[in-house]
């Protein structure tokens, strides 16, 4: 038996941590609204194979960290593990810039408050600086990720499709739409090959974040509703279809919809959502073909301490620790009062 060499133990579990555009989108993303950005900008060239490029005006990165910024399991958001208890931001494992920089090619321009100028580093495979030179950007970060998965040819042949190129930017966006939502004082826009493909205005509040991000005609069925139980320190925000409102999102097969967050994080729920589409769909019980995705917006908060969202690399999976049933028992009784009455049958088994 003989030990990998690192070089090859790196590229194994960095592909495993960055498996896909949208993938690097959401990890650069969250760096930059980790850095206090209010404006980001997502430019993607052929798709986000060829270009990806993340750029923010949040409080960038001070020269001394810059050595240490895409080293693997360097962060400056957690100390500890005990850390977690009171995590406040999206990413805490050191992971994303480093493993990017394994399957990719990856430059960072940024400035903080003190810089006079912004500074360009390129990085290499193991992310430390290959080389730095002047810039001319303003405060900020922005990271350039150049032909992904350049050295994971079946990956990169995989995305290559003209299908999965298609499904994987309409990722981007639904991505892009969910923070908008979350984050009503966020500007953004999303650029592919130099074509505005979307963008979103600084708003004032959720509702308008939703008029926003989904239309007039979605947000105009939609009904705001809230649920607080403060000896469980929870917290329940939601926008919800109207009783009787038809209103599933026109694409049936997926949730891209129906939005989730967990501590503004966007999660996929399958027992929130289950009881989400059972509470929807039991408007509907003499028409079984509307089993389809509610367009809604459920925003649950709860102490950091009582969720691991450590479950997988992309974080979309969370375990609320010993309070899943309260959770679950405060949306049923919360979607039980906004719509009226019990549904009258078992939920409806999960669409795959
Ligand atoms: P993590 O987000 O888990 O800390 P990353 O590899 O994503 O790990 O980032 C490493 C570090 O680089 C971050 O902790 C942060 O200090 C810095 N960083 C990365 N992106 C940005 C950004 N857009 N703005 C400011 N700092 C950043
Ligand atoms: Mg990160």
């Amino acid at each position: 038996m003989k030990q990998l060499p690192p070089d090859t133990v790196r590229l194994l579990s960095s592909s495993q941590v960055i498996t896909s555009v949208v993938n690097v989108v959401k990890e650069l993303m969250e760096n930059s609204l980790d850095a206090g950005a209010s404006s980001i900008d997502v430019k993607l060239e052929n798709y986000g194979l060829d270009r990806i490029e993340v750029r923010d005006n949040g409080h960038g990165i001070k020269a001394v960290d810059t050595p240490v910024m895409a080293v693997r399991h360097f962060t400056s958001k957690i100390c500890s593990h005990e850390d977690m208890e009171h995590l406040e931001t999206y990413g805490f494992r050191g992971e994303a810039l480093g493993s990017i920089c394994a399957v990719a090619e990856v430059a960072v321009t940024t400035k903080t408050e003190d810089d006079d100028i912004s500074t360009q580093y390129t990085l290499n495979f193991t992310g430390d600086i290959l080389s730095q030179k002047p810039s001319h950007l303003g405060q900020g970060t922005t990271v350039s990720v150049l032909k992904l998965f350049k050295n994971l040819p079946v990956r990169r042949q995989y995305y290559s499709s003209t299908k999965k190129c298609k499904e994987e930017l309409k990722k981007v966006q639904e991505l892009l739409m969910a923070y908008a939502i979350i984050k009503p004082d966020l500007r953004l826009t999303l650029v592919h090959n130099k074509v505005v493909v979307w963008q979103k205005a600084k708003v004032a509040d959720h509702r308008s974040a939703l008029l926003a991000t989904l239309g007039p005609s979605a947000v105009a069925n939609l009904l705001p509703c809230h649920h607080h139980q403060e000896q469980l320190e929870l917290f329940i925000d939601g926008f919800f279809p109207k009783p009787g409102a038809d209103h599933s999102s026109t694409s049936s097969s997926t949730p891209d919809k129906t939005f989730i967050f967990v501590n503004n994080r966007p999660v996929q729920h399958k027992d929130i959502m289950k009881l989400l589409c059972h509470h929807y769909i039991a408007q509907y019980l003499d028409d079984p073909g509307r089993n389809r995705y509610p367009i809604l917006m459920l925003k649950i908060t709860v102490s950091p301490s009582s969720l691991d969202v450590n479950l997988t690399p992309d974080k979309t999976q969370v375990l609320l620790l010993n309070k899943v049933e309260a959770v679950l028992a405060a949306v049923d009784a919360l979607l039980v009062s906004f719509y009226g009455c019990q549904p009258s049958s078992d939920p409806p088994a999960e669409k795959e």
